[in-house]
């Protein structure tokens, strides 16, 4: 009897070798670009402790009230999946003392998890790429990081489509103050809010400002904006920073809503947003959190970061087709026909694999058809075949082919290394040589 298939756990998506060449596009021009910053990568563990994100992100936010993937270890320790980068980045630093009275722009790249809802641009695990400088308090390095993320999208082709939300939520004295105007706000019209906004009332108050829904926003337009009470050094910090984004050109827009669903921001949060996406439009965002070391047991360290959602940046990326996503997989295709030549194959392509170690080559024993096999060579984008075969006297014969020409010629058996060697190196520095 046929077994069930055991299939994906919901939410989970598998990256197939047909999604990972525009992955792999898009990580490198965005990792040319966080090189370029003189950032250094760090690799965290992908479980922490449960109280790290509960003590980080805070206890009352939507990824630790409902998002987290939390278990019990074989030791009964409560651990979590991280739902996010920056509190295991945090920790690693305070752990290994490299946060202390130090400078440091880092970097990481990997899986995160939610449980969420699965639908377009949102998924159980998903993968950030994220950026966070400690040491610094200015504002210059929170304009250079929203430059650097201006520059990815450059790069991309795909500067046109976003658009850059800005706004300071100020100290932790200024949401103090501002939470009980907004409390005294919202128990004034506690009858229009909605369920969810009547649950953040007391636990998380400042949420309620960027709500989805339309009849609160349509409500919070008579709310006194929270920049009226932004401590004086707070807005000289977003005032040097929108000065900074003035001078090196990057537009944005002040979105006085804009608060983020994490707890440990302070000042300056941003999105980078796209209206291409449908209700998945962030594909970016970042603030500063100077209060988080401290509150993860180092010395006060002021932070600021980001982190970009890879998947809903490729589905932005493949939507308007902005960069071309190398369909290449091989370069060389080498076919060999019977034993003896079989042999050869297997010396000549380990040879080309020492000459040329960038060379991408398969070989391959013909077993069906030639026809076949320049299909399978064709699939995976190889421009050149390499045939070796039995001429009519039984000796070895060595056919170059090329795809991309349609030509083809005999190569020199007793020279046929050095000369495929010099022809493929062109091949690889110019992508665009004919036999
Ligand atoms: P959203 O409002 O879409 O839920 P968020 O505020 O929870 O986003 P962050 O915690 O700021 O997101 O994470 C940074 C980025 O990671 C987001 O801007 C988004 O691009 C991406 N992201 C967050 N959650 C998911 C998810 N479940 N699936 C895919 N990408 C995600
Ligand atoms: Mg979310």
């Amino acid at each position: 009897m046929k077994k069930n298939k055991i299939q994906a756990l919901r939410g989970m998506k598998d990256q197939l070798p047909i999604d990972i060449t525009c992955y792999q596009k898009i990580e490198r021009i965005l990792k040319q670009v966080i090189n370029s910053y003189g950032f250094s990568k760090i690799r965290l563990p992908i479980v922490e402790k449960t109280s790290l994100f509960k003590r980080a992100i805070g206890s009352v936010t939507d990824v630790t009230e409902k998002e987290m993937y939390t278990f019990q270890d074989r030791n009964g320790e409560s651990i979590t999946l991280r739902p996010e980068g920056t509190a295991g980045c945090v920790r690693a630093g305070i752990e290994h003392g490299i946060l202390y009275h130090q400078e440091q722009r880092l970097w990481y790249i990997g899986p995160m998890f939610r449980y969420e809802r699965p639908q377009k641009g949102r998924y159980r695990q998903f993968y950030q790429v994220g950026a966070e400088v400690f040491g610094l308090k200015g504002p210059n390095i929170d304009a250079e990081l929203i430059l650097m993320t201006a520059r990815c999208w450059k790069l991309l082709g795909i500067s046109h489509y976003l658009r850059l939300e800005l706004n300071s939520i100020g100290s932790l004295e200024t949401r103090k103050k501002y939470h009980n105007i907004l409390i005294s706000f919202l128990r004034n019209h506690i009858t229009l809010l909605d369920k969810d906004c009547k649950d953040r009332i007391y636990s998380n108050p400042l949420r309620i400002l960027d709500s989805k829904n339309p009849h609160i926003q349509e409500l919070l337009k008579d709310l006194p904006p929270l920049k009226d009470y932004l401590d004086i050094e707070s807005s000289h910090h977003f005032l040097g920073l929108c000065d900074q984004l003035d001078i090196a050109g990057i537009p944005y827009h002040i979105n006085q809503r804009l608060v983020r669903g994490l707890d440990y921001y302070n000042r300056t949060v941003f999105e980078w947003t796209t209206n291409s996406l449908g209700a998945q439009g962030t594909i970016c965002s970042g603030g500063r959190y100077d209060d988080l070391v401290e509150e993860l047991g180092g010395t006060s360290t002021p932070a600021v970061g980001f982190a970009i959602g890879l998947e809903r940046l490729a589905l932005l990326v493949r939507n308007f087709n902005s960069i071309p996503i190398p369909n290449q997989i091989i370069d060389v295709y080498l076919i060999t026909k019977g034993e003896k030549q079989n042999n050869l194959g297997l010396i000549l392509s380990e040879q080309l694999r020492d000459n040329i170690p960038d060379l991408k080559l398969i070989r391959n024993s013909c077993e069906g058809s030639l026809k076949k096999h320049f299909t399978h060579a064709m699939k995976l984008g190889a421009r050149f075949v390499i045939i070796i075969n039995k001429d009519t006297e039984g000796a070895e014969e060595l056919i170059l082919k090329d795809f991309l020409n349609n030509t083809q010629k005999n190569i020199e058996k007793t020279n046929a290394c050095s000369i495929l060697t010099t022809l493929l190196r062109m091949h690889l520095t110019t992508h665009d040589i004919s036999i």
